[in-house]
């Protein structure tokens, strides 16, 4: 039986699951910002977490002060794994490359558009598929399910800035 707990921080929701061999899963729904307090966001406690960052869809300056600490003091007890970090993630981590701590990141997605559907989408790249594009400060090619190639909708050198850190070649 997996359990499943659920915690409410105003406008962010942490939900915890067993993923086996002391592994916690751990997805964060919602905001980062002044009201998340490390001190009460007391994960219990395992020997490594696998986070789950796809639902952050804002992160303010005051919360990214309090994420640092809680990252860092996680990870200097545990193993963190970030997957899925949303645009809004890696945008911060460009700006503040502390927020990673010593955590590992293994996914992250990128903005990216299709000129034949003139659509603004997120596409999920993997670290460990993509690493040679990535290490290049390069957007991965990927063609959409129509057929055409997606162009990248940011500045490549500005989101993949920090890539290094990300992946881990610190
Ligand atoms: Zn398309």
């Amino acid at each position: 039986m997996t359990q499943s707990r659920t915690y409410k921080y105003d406008n962010l929701q942490i939900r915890i699951e067993e993923g086996g061999q002391s592994t916690l899963m751990v997805w964060f729904d919602g905001e980062i910002h002044e009201n998340f307090k490390t001190q009460q966001v007391a994960l219990p406690p395992a020997e490594s977490y696998i986070m789950n960052l796809s639902g952050l869809r804002s992160i303010n300056s005051l919360g990214i002060r309090e994420w640092s600490q809680f990252m860092y003091q996680l990870t200097q007890k545990a193993q963190v794994t970030l997957e899925e970090c949303s645009v809004v993630f890696i945008d911060q981590v460009n700006i503040v490359p502390q927020i990673l701590a010593q955590a590992k990141v293994i996914s992250f997605f990128a903005p990216y558009f299709c000129p034949q559907c003139n659509l603004e989408l997120s596409c999920k790249l993997s670290v460990a598929h993509h690493k040679k594009a990535l290490l290049k400060k390069r957007a991965p090619q990927i063609i959409h399910s129509c057929g055409a190639e997606l162009q990248f909708d940011a500045l490549e050198e500005s989101y993949f800035l920090n890539i290094d850190k990300l992946i881990g070649e610190k």
